[in-house]
């Protein structure tokens, strides 16, 4: 197999990722985990984590920390990228990402859980002016103007790179304003208060509607921490937000698996770490089964 190709690809490395990394590497098999970062925006905001069982008050992101070095230490390789599309091809997966394509044999989604709504609009336009990723698609956007709609870390970024091509900028700030511990954003971004309403266009994206004005746009960059499930894969059965598996953490698609807040609540450390124990045994007795 080349550097590129693994057996089991796993996307998202807070706990349900890495657990399902660990569980496939003790069943030999070659892992990697792609994630947007190598963090959990969950834990990383939970101050601290009291009902994990054999841990006593720890913060969240010192667990993770923890996480990271167990599942690095058994042989997984951790990548830091965005993936953007993840296209079945019957035997196998092909997983674009924001570092280049990536192949496997199986697949574990363990990308957290969605935390808004689409805004009016988002979906008609993917591909016409709506974008999830700055870095990917942003040079399609040079000289023309830019929205961004997010509030984290990662949306800053991407409004600053956007900043170095674009014409215009502006951060819809989705919350009414800037998380603690978002970088500082370039002086020539304009930052106005969200939510954003709608996203205007005819056949491609004409503007971005927030409350009392229209910001106009050819592109609207939206960032969240988490993509919906059916975005990334088309074809996964998705329920109430969640993606819909059995007890050995399947999807309705044949070799992809999912483990975590991806599949519904309770929002968990614990039910991320065990539903991530069972996808990874699964991913791993469905590569054993595929003919060689
Ligand atoms: C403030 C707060 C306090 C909490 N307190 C507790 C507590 O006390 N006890 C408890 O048990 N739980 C607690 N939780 C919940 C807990 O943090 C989550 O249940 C847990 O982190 C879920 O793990 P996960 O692996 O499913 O998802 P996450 O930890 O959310 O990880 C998702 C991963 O997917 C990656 N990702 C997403 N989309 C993509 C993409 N397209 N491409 C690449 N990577 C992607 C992200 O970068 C991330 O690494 C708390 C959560 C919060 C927010």
């Amino acid at each position: 197999m080349s550097e590129r190709e693994y057996e089991v690809l796993i996307i998202g490395s807070g706990p349900a990722g890495l657990s399902a990394a660990l569980n496939a590497r003790v069943r030999n098999k070659s892992v990697a985990v792609v994630s947007r970062r190598l963090a959990s925006p969950s834990l990383d905001k939970a101050p601290s984590i009291d009902n994990y069982l054999g841990v006593e008050r720890i913060g969240g992101a010192d667990l993770e920390n923890r996480f990271i070095e167990q599942a690095r230490g058994a042989g997984a390789y951790l990548l830091e990228c965005d993936v953007l599309g993840l296209f079945n091809l019957g035997d196998s997966f092909s997983a674009f990402t924001s570092a280049g394509d990536y192949g496997c044999k199986a697949v574990v989604i363990a990308t957290g859980a969605v935390q808004a709504a689409s805004i009016p609009g988002e979906s008609q336009y993917v591909g016409s002016g709506v974008s999830y990723c700055a870095t990917c698609d942003g040079p399609l956007y040079r000289g023309k103007r830019a929205v961004v709609l997010g509030y984290t870390a990662h949306a800053a970024e991407e409004a600053n790179f956007l900043a170095e091509i674009c014409s215009q900028v502006t951060f819809v700030a989705v919350r009414g304003g800037k998380a603690e511990g978002v970088p500082e954003l370039r002086e020539e971004i304009r930052v106005v208060r969200g939510p954003a309403k709608a996203i205007h266009g005819a056949v491609s994206v004409t503007g971005v509607e927030i409350e009392g004005e229209t910001i106009p746009a050819d592109g609207v960059f939206v960032i969240r921490d988490s993509m919906p499930a059916e975005r990334l894969i088309e074809g996964i059965e998705v329920a109430d937000g969640a993606i819909r598996v059995n007890r050995d953490m399947a999807t309705n698609i044949p070799g992809a698996f999912a483990a975590g807040d991806c599949t519904g609540r309770p929002y968990q450390v614990a039910k991320a770490v065990g539903e991530g124990q069972v996808a990874g045994l699964s991913a791993a007795r469905y590569v054993d089964a595929l003919p060689k």
